[in-house]
């Protein structure tokens, strides 16, 4: 019997790898689209932790990463023995955790969030006058804690691309600019270069922001993220003047290595089976990350129907 593949590529693979997928998107869209695919492979072409959750969501399919070095800094970064001890030093406190993290670190959370619905989750548990630690990515929980006069204490890991992005060529690249000129940043990016942005969000939500944006036509708006996003930003405002973010004087030059391992013939291979299978969580494992990343994907699908 034929076997259904599905193939799933994150924002950040290369355009022809995105042109190779069934549905492109970014974590949340694809963890969603991974629970409800009815397939018996699932390819997914993005990072290790992102077809962890894959598997999680739809344990009966064939989960496999084109390639196995397809990791994440978020991830090295986060001794997992650590973490726990962490987690256990603040007993009264909601322990919530970004996407970009292992299955064991999802684990030892009660809430997975993605950089599109953090802000209205943790918000969401403030408003129940709950306490909050926030994991493992620091920028991203410095940004929460400034903007909303959070006091969460913080993980300390960071994503090694967007964390290279710095205030000095971010203002040296604006002040070259003749005219108007704009700065979208996701997150992950420092709070020094957060704070001058004139848009904060996630993947789509930057995507969206450019999409819908009706200013000078002649601006030029920087884009502190990974450089992949850019291809469908060009596809969906072919009119506007967009440029990545430098990362330092004369380099916009920014992509993620591990994404960028998602090559045409890993993934073809992957979707002839050969591959990093997800086979090595077991049945606990998998039932203990699932329980916070529900709560996630049930509060989105509340929030945002
Ligand atoms: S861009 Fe950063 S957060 Fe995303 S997979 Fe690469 S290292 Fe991890």
């Amino acid at each position: 019997m034929t076997q259904r593949v599905v193939t799933l590529a994150h924002y950040y693979t290369q355009p022809e790898i995105q042109q190779m997928a069934d549905k492109v998107g970014d974590s949340l869209e694809l963890s969603l689209f991974a629970r409800e695919a009815e397939a018996d492979i699932i390819v997914f072409a993005g990072v290790r932790f992102m077809a962890e959750t894959a598997k999680i969501l739809n344990p009966n399919a064939t989960v496999i990463l084109p390639d196995a070095g397809s990791t994440c800094s978020l991830v090295t970064q986060t001794d997992v023995g650590a973490l726990k001890a962490w987690r256990e030093s603040y007993p009264d406190h909601v322990h919530v955790s970004y996407i970009n993290s292992s299955a064991e670190h999802k684990a030892l959370s009660d809430w997975i969030v993605t950089s599109r619905n953090v802000d209205d989750i943790i918000g969401h548990l403030y408003e129940q006058g709950q306490k909050v630690i926030f994991s493992p990515d620091r920028n991203m929980g410095a940004y929460l804690n400034y903007q909303y006069g959070y006091d969460m204490p913080l993980w300390s890991a960071v994503c090694e691309v967007h964390d290279k992005f710095n205030e000095a060529a971010l203002n040296e690249a604006l002040g070259a600019v003749n005219g108007e000129a704009y700065l979208i940043a996701h997150p992950e990016s420092p709070l020094p270069v957060l704070k001058r942005a004139d848009y904060v969000g996630s993947t789509s939500g930057m995507l969206n922001w450019v999409k819908q944006f009706s200013g000078n036509p002649e601006a030029v708006i920087f884009v502190a993220t990974e450089d992949g996003i850019l291809y469908n930003m060009g596809l969906a405002r072919p009119d506007l003047d967009l440029r990545q973010a430098p990362i330092y004087a004369g380099c916009q030059c920014n992509s993620c290595p591990y994404m960028k391992m998602n090559t045409i013939e890993a993934v073809k291979r992957a979707q002839q089976g050969i591959g990093l299978e997800i086979d090595y969580l077991t049945p606990a494992q998998m039932d203990a990350a699932r329980v916070p990343i529900e709560r996630m994907l049930d509060f989105s699908q509340r929030y945002y129907a």
